[in-house]
């Protein structure tokens, strides 16, 4: 069996490196878990395999109810501030 490096995971890419979870033209394939595409997501997470088989299941049946948008916390203010405070204790 092959496998990857845990770190792996983490190596600098660029898109087209993994495949989107729904390749273009595809009708019947999709690619779920840590190593297909999910713009703005953040690896090693049970979140982002969950979000690829939605992704792939709304994407191939043509669903309305897609996955929700990514969390991105560097937009959140309070984020934002209790990162700055924990900076400042440092
Ligand atoms: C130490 C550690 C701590 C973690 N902590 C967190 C955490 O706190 N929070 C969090 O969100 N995420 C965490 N993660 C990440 C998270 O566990 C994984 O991202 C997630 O479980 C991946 O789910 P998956 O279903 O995509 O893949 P997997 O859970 O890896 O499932 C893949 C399955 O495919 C099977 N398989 C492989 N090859 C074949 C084959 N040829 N034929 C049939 N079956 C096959 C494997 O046996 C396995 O059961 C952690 C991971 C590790 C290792």
């Amino acid at each position: 069996a092959l496998m990857p490096y845990i770190t792996s995971q983490f190596l600098v890419r660029s898109h087209g490196d993994r495949p989107d979870v729904v390749p273009e033209g595809s009708t019947n394939l999709a690619f779920i878990g840590q190593y297909a595409e999910v713009p703005e997501d953040v690896v090693f997470t049970v979140e982002y395999s969950v979000r690829t088989a939605w992704t792939a299941v709304a994407g191939l049946l043509h669903l309305d109810k897609q996955p929700p948008p990514v969390y991105k916390g560097r937009h959140n203010p309070k984020v934002l501030v209790e990162a700055l405070e924990t900076l400042h204790r440092r």
